[in-house]
C-alpha cells in the first residue's frame, strides 16, 4: 500500500514548462503567491508558491530552503492574471512570474517596509514613555498638531532622527494612507459634447466593461481619460495608464500631476534603475500612488484600489513583447481589468483591427470623438506622385517646394522616413552585389557618420568594402535613403534652418528625447527628420507641414499586417501637423499614387480603408476573422529545422490547420537557419483547446531539446 504526504508545489523560475514538487520546511503554511527560495539542480532558484497537493511518500523530495515572503507577493487577482497568460501563450509559469516582478523582487530581495503615507500625534493621551519631549522634538510635535496630518515627503531629512525617537516613545504614530479627500483641479477647458458623453458613459460604468474610444489625433482623448478617473480618485481608488512608449510618460504623467497630484502620480518604465522601479511598485502596492503611468511591464503593478485601467494608443505593436514570454499587454489589460472587475478604455486615433473586430462583434462598447478639441482642422492629405521626378535625396521638387514655404513662413516641417543611417545598402556599380550581413538574410546598412556598415538586425559591423567581393571592382555605391542621409541633403538645402534628426542613432536615452521635444515646441521654424519615434502620440504645435517619404515601403512588405500599419502610421504622423490655429498639410511621396489603399488614405479617413482591410482579413482567413500562431524554430543548419517542423506539423490535432514549415520572413539571422509553422484555428477558443495537448507532444519529438523554438500566440510582427 502506498502512503501519500503532503508536498509543495512551485514554480520555478526557469524557462521550463513545468512545476517541481518540494518538501514544505516543518510546522509551516504556505500561502499560494509566496516566493521560496529552494534547491535546484546544483545550485539555488527563487520560485513561487503554487499550492499544494498529496504526493506518494516514497518518492524522496528535496526541502524548500527558505521562505521569503510572509504573505503572498501580489494580490491575487494578479496571481491569477499570471496564471492566465502563461497559460494563453503557452509560457513557462515560473518564466512568467519572473518577467511579471520587478528585478529585485525577482532576485529574492526583500519587500520594502511599508513607509507610512503621513504622521499625526498619537492617539494615546498619556505617553507611555516617562520622558518628556526635548526641543526639537517639541518642535516637530507642535509643527504635526498645528496640521493634523502632516505627509512624511513633508518632514525635512533633518529631522529623521527625531521623528523615530517621538514614534519610539509614542508620541506620534504613522498613517499608512493618504485619507485626504482633497480634490483634483478642475479641467482648463469647458468639454465638448462628445466629450462629456464619453465621460458620462464611463463614469456610470459599473465593474468590468471594455470600451474602445475612437478619437482623432487631438480629439482630446487624454482629457476624457482625466476626467474619468476624477470620481475614482475622489473615493479613494487608484488608476493604471498604459503607454507603448517610455518617451510617452513624461508628458502624461506632467498632465495628471498638474490635475491631480494631490492622489501621487508616479511613471515606471525600463529606464528606471532597479531600486526606483522597486520603490515606486512598493509604492503603488501600498496605495500612496494612485495613478501609475507606464509601459508594458506596469501591466503587473499592484493596485490594491484599481477603479480603471487605460491602454492609449492601443494599436501600438510595442505592447506585445517580442522575446521570452510573447504576451499583448494590451489583452492582458482586458484580462486584468475582467479579474479585477474594473472599467478598460482603449484609445487610439486609428485603432487596431482587432478592437474594431471586437466592437463589430459586440465585445467591446464604442466611444468616438470626431472633432479636433481645439477646433484646428485636420489637415489636408496629398498624394505626390514620384515617378519620372527628379529627386534630391529621395525629396521631390514639390516636397522641397513645400519645405522651403514653411520654412519661410516661421513653421516646422516633419519628415517621417522609417530607416535609421545613411543608406539602407551598398552595392556594386559593376555587377549589382549588395553587402549582405554574414549572418543574416539582409543587406548591410550604411553609418556615414561613424564609417561602418552595420546590420540591423544582429548587429554585426565592417568598414567600407575596398572592392567588390564578387567582381573586385572598386565602384561601391549606396542605395536609397535613411535619415542620416536626408539630413546631410537638408542641412545643405537649407543651411540656415535649425534641424532636428529624431531617431535612435541621434538621440541617446530619453533625457535627450525629451530635451529635444522641449527645443521642438518652441515656436519658431525648423526641420524635424525621424523614424517611428516621431509618429507616436507627440504634440508638435509649431508643424504645418507632414511629407511621408517613403510611403512605399510600407506596401512591399511581405507581412500581412503592413498595410494596416502604414495606415496607422501615415495617420498619426499627418496628426503632429496643424494643431492650434495653424492649418496642416500633408505630402505623400510615392511611385504608387493609383494604389487604392493610397487614394483612400488620401481622404484622411481611417474607417474606410481599416474596414476594407478587414474585409481583406477576413476572405484571406487571417486575424482578427481567425486565430493565429507560429511555431518558429532555428538552428545551424536547415534540414534540422525541416524535419523538426515538419514532425511537428504531422503530429498536430485535425482541429488546427497548420501549414509549413516555411521559411520565416527574415531566413537567417545571426547565424541561424529560420522556418515557422503557421497554425490556424477559427477562433481563440479553439485554438487554446488544441494548442496544448500538441505542445506537449512537440516537446517529446526528436530535437525538441537541440532545436530553439517557440511559439508566438496572436504573432503581431512576422
Ligand atoms: P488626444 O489625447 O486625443 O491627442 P488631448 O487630450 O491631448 O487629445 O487634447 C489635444 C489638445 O486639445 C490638448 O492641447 C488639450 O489641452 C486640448 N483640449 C482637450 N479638450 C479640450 C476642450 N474640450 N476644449 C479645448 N481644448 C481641449
Ligand atoms: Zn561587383
Ligand atoms: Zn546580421
Amino acid at each position: 500500500m502506498h502512503t501519500e504526504t503532503n508536498c509543495i508545489q512551485v514554480a520555478v523560475m526557469v524557462p521550463l514548462r513545468r512545476i517541481f514538487s518540494y518538501a514544505p520546511p516543518p510546522d509551516t503554511i504556505l500561502q499560494p503567491g509566496v516566493r521560496v527560495r529552494v534547491p535546484f539542480g546544483r545550485g539555488q532558484r527563487i520560485g513561487i508558491v503554487i499550492g499544494s497537493a498529496r504526493c506518494p511518500a516514497d518518492i524522496e523530495l528535496k526541502t524548500i530552503e527558505r521562505i521569503l515572503d510572509t504573505q503572498p507577493i501580489l494580490p491575487i487577482a494578479l496571481q491569477q492574471l499570471i496564471h492566465f497568460g502563461a497559460a494563453y501563450y503557452h509560457h513557462p509559469l515560473g518564466d512568467a512570474w519572473a518577467t511579471a516582478l520587478p528585478a529585485l523582487l525577482r532576485q529574492g530581495r526583500p519587500l520594502p517596509k511599508p513607509t507610512p503615507w503621513g504622521y499625526r500625534l498619537s492617539a494615546s493621551v498619556t505617553p507611555t514613555s516617562p520622558r518628556r519631549p526635548g526641543k526639537r522634538q517639541q518642535a516637530l510635535l507642535n509643527h504635526i498638531a498645528k496640521i493634523g496630518i502632516v505627509p512624511a515627503s513633508d518632514i525635512p531629512a533633518l529631522l529623521r532622527h527625531t521623528l523615530r525617537q517621538a514614534i519610539q516613545r509614542d508620541w506620534i504614530e504613522a498613517v499608512a494612507h493618504s485619507a485626504t479627500t482633497q480634490q483634483g483641479l478642475p479641467s482648463s477647458h469647458h468639454l465638448n459634447t462628445e466629450q462629456e458623453n464619453a465621460v458620462a458613459q464611463l463614469h456610470a460604468a459599473r465593474g468590468f466593461r471594455a470600451w474602445l474610444l475612437e478619437g482623432v489625433t487631438g480629439s482630446g482623448k487624454t482629457e476624457v481619460y482625466l476626467e474619468a478617473f476624477r470620481p475614482h480618485l475622489e473615493s479613494g481608488g487608484q488608476a493604471l495608464i498604459l503607454v507603448p512608449e517610455i518617451g510617452l510618460t513624461p508628458q502624461l504623467v506632467e498632465r495628471c500631476q498638474a490635475r491631480f497630484g494631490t492622489y501621487g502620480v508616479a511613471a515606471l518604465h525600463s529606464a528606471q534603475s532597479d531600486g526606483e522601479r522597486l520603490r515606486i511598485w512598493a509604492s503603488a502596492a501600498e496605495g500612496r500612488v494612485r495613478i501609475i503611468v507606464g509601459t508594458r511591464s506596469a501591466l503587473f503593478i499592484p493596485l490594491p484600489r484599481l477603479a480603471m485601467i487605460i491602454v492609449d494608443e492601443e494599436h501600438d505593436p510595442s505592447f506585445k513583447q517580442q522575446s521570452g514570454w510573447h504576451y499583448s499587454a494590451r489583452d492582458l489589460a482586458i484580462q486584468r481589468a475582467r479579474l479585477e472587475n474594473v472599467p478598460i478604455v482603449l484609445g487610439s486615433a486609428t485603432p487596431s483591427l482587432e478592437s474594431l473586430y471586437n466592437v463589430q462583434s459586440g465585445r467591446f462598447h464604442y466611444l468616438t470623438l470626431r472633432q479636433r478639441a481645439t477646433g484646428a482642422a485636420m489637415p489636408e492629405m496629398t498624394i505626390v506622385p514620384l515617378q519620372r521626378q527628379n529627386l534630391l535625396g529621395g525629396l521631390s521638387p514639390t516636397l522641397l517646394t513645400a519645405c522651403r514655404e514653411t520654412l519661410e513662413a516661421g513653421h516646422q516641417v516633419l519628415l517621417f522616413l522609417n530607416r535609421r543611417g545613411y543608406a539602407p545598402a551598398v552595392l556594386c556599380h559593376d555587377c549589382g552585389h549588395v553587402m549582405a550581413c554574414p549572418r543574416c538574410s539582409a543587406s548591410m546598412t550604411w553609418h556615414h557618420r561613424q564609417g561602418r556598415l552595420r546590420c540591423h538586425h544582429c548587429g554585426h559591423e565592417s568598414r567600407w568594402p575596398r572592392t567588390c567581393p564578387t567582381c573586385g571592382s572598386n565602384t561601391l555605391i549606396t542605395a536609397g535613403q535613411g535619415t542620416e542621409q536626408l539630413e546631410e541633403v537638408l542641412r545643405q538645402h537649407f543651411p540656415q534652418a535649425p534641424l532636428w534628426r529624431i531617431d535612435r542613432d541621434a538621440l541617446h536615452g530619453r533625457d535627450a528625447f525629451a530635451a529635444a521635444i522641449t527645443e521642438i515646441r518652441q515656436d519658431r521654424a525648423a526641420l524635424l527628420v525621424g523614424t517611428q519615434m516621431l509618429a507616436k502620440g507627440h504634440h508638435f504645435p509649431a508643424v504645418t507641414l507632414v511629407g511621408i517619404v517613403n510611403t512605399d515601403q510600407g506596401l512591399f512588405s511581405a507581412d500581412f499586417r503592413a498595410p494596416e500599419r502604414l495606415l496607422q502610421t501615415v495617420l498619426q504622423v499627418a496628426g503632429r501637423a496643424g494643431r492650434a490655429d495653424k492649418a496642416g498639410r500633408v505630402l505623400l511621396q510615392t511611385h504608387l499614387p493609383d494604389h487604392p489603399l493610397l487614394q483612400s488614405l488620401a481622404l484622411g479617413d481611417y474607417r474606410a480603408p481599416a474596414q476594407a482591410l478587414l474585409e481583406e482579413r477576413r476572405a484571406a482567413g487571417l486575424p482578427p476573422v481567425s486565430a493565429l500562431a507560429l511555431l518558429r524554430a532555428e538552428a545551424h543548419q536547415r534540414p534540422r529545422i525541416e524535419k523538426f517542423l515538419s514532425a511537428a506539423r504531422d503530429c498536430a490535432p485535425p482541429g488546427l490547420s497548420v501549414s509549413g514549415p516555411i521559411p520565416s520572413l527574415m531566413e537567417r539571422r545571426a547565424g541561424f537557419e529560420r522556418a515557422e509553422l503557421w497554425i490556424q484555428a477559427p477562433n481563440r477558443a479553439q485554438m487554446q483547446k488544441q494548442l496544448g495537448t500538441w505542445l506537449a507532444a512537440v516537446g517529446k519529438l526528436p530535437g525538441a531539446k537541440s532545436i530553439r523554438w517557440t511559439l508566438d500566440v496572436d504573432p503581431l510582427l512576422l
